[in-house]
């Protein structure tokens, strides 16, 4: 059985980006992998700008009465220039005059006459914001690959590029399998569930703004099974089906992949949850037969079919993972796998275990805000010993 680390590699090692593209605007870039690098079209700030509503003048003057010559709002350019105890009255944004060094807030003065103000303080600060000094022009802004957020979205628009070039989507179909799922709209008789793994899935890709197709549930029956995947497969880059990966006398979705012309990579890593992950690609398409349990196949969603997904779109997924203190001892029977395990972490960043009884109880996961891993080898964690935790 490899590790989760040598089958996240041998995903990843086997997924090309996709070469397409496409024009958004603004509006739609959040969550979109940047296909272009981006430079600046202009310096940052453009001019020399006022920091603060105040009164633009030389330092040298700053203890004499000063006369004001012209009131500079934000956009508008300065008419004169400032010299010997003059000053000009500008306001935040708005561009320092010549000749003048400093600007002496509103609130460090007072009005002395008419038309003139004095400074009430010993010191300033230049109060400047200089041209140039946050972004020179044709400085690389962007860089290729980054996912957006909305400071992303910011830097975009201040450097005019108001249609960014994003990566396509990998198109993603989801089907359930299992003889006992009914829909979440129904009511499930004796010995029947819910089906929750396609909605999950469904709204993990949401998500990262994959639209992902719903394909239904696949009955358990190798025929209507393995049509389902071809059908998937045939419209769709990446399938994902949950359920059937196990020992079961029902659990042929491995080789319905397979027959489905599928080059099968792996079919059991050492994590737990999600030990049956299977794993098939036929050229630049891919399926996973996920398990059946919602909390595995929450988990290997996020462990292992996102960062394909976002390798697709040409951008390198990495989680936010830290390093944080158990806040108590812990005790795991068996340490042949990976464990990972929904935690609670606090403000102090301590690590508390909660209440979880296995790969099923997927409301376990509603009180968590972390997942915490427990590497090969590892029965015990001791109060204070650090682990690795990817916040949720
Ligand atoms: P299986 O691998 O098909 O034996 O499924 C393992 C467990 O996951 C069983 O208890 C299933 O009932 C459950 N399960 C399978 N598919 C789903 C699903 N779509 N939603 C919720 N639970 C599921
Ligand atoms: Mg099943």
């Amino acid at each position: 059985m490899i590790s989760y680390d040598i089958a996240l590699q041998k995903v990843l090692n086997n997924t090309m980006s996709l070469a397409e593209t496409e024009i958004v605007t603004l509006d739609a870039a959040l969550g979109r992998v940047l296909a272009m690098d981006v430079v600046s079209d202009m310096d940052m700030p453009p001019f020399d700008k006022s920091a603060v509503d105040g009164y633009a003048c030389r330092r040298q003057d700053i203890y004499n009465e000063l006369k004001i010559v012209e009131v500079v709002p934000a956009g508008k350019a300065p008419q004169y220039n400032v010299s010997e105890n003059l000053c000009i009255k500008i306001m935040t944004g708005a561009m320092v005059p010549q000749g003048a060094d400093c600007v002496l807030m509103v609130e460090h003065t007072e009005k002395t006459k008419e038309g003139h103000i004095r400074f009430l303080k010993s010191d300033t600060q230049n109060n400047i914001a200089y041209k140039a000094e946050d972004v020179k022009r044709g400085a690389l802004v962007l860089q290729k690959g980054i996912l957006l957020n909305p400071e992303h979205v910011a830097v975009l628009a201040s450097v005019g590029c108001f249609e960014p070039q994003v990566s396509i989507m990998p198109r993603l179909s989801i089907i359930s399998t299992g003889d006992e799922l009914v829909e979440p709209y129904e009511v499930p008789g004796l010995s029947q569930i819910r089906n929750s793994n396609s909605w999950q899935l469904l709204a993990q890709a949401q998500q990262m703004k994959i639209k992902a197709v719903y394909g239904g549930i696949a009955r358990d029956n190798e025929e209507v099974t393995y049509q389902m995947i071809n059908k998937a497969a045939e419209e769709n880059d990446v399938v994902l089906l949950t359920g059937g990966v196990s020992m079961g006398d029902y659990d042929f979705v491995p080789e319905m992949i397979k027959k489905t012309g599928f080059e099968i990579l792996f079919r059991t890593m050492a994590i737990q949850p999600g030990k049956p992950t299977v794993f098939g690609m036929k050229g630049k398409k891919f399926c996973f037969g996920l398990p059946g349990n919602p909390v595995a196949s929450f988990v290997i969603f996020e462990l292992m079919v996102k960062p394909l997904l976002y390798k697709m779109m040409g951008h390198q997924f990495v989680p936010r993972i830290l390093s944080l203190p158990f806040a108590h001892d812990f005790r795991r029977r068996a340490a042949e796998r990976l464990s990972v395990i929904p935690v609670v972490v606090n403000r102090e960043g301590f690590v508390t275990t909660i209440d979880y009884h296995g790969s099923a109880h997927i409301h376990a996961l509603i009180g968590a805000n972390g997942l915490a891993f427990i590497p090969i080898g590892k029965t015990t964690v001791g109060k204070g010993e650090l682990v690795d935790v990817r916040l949720i």
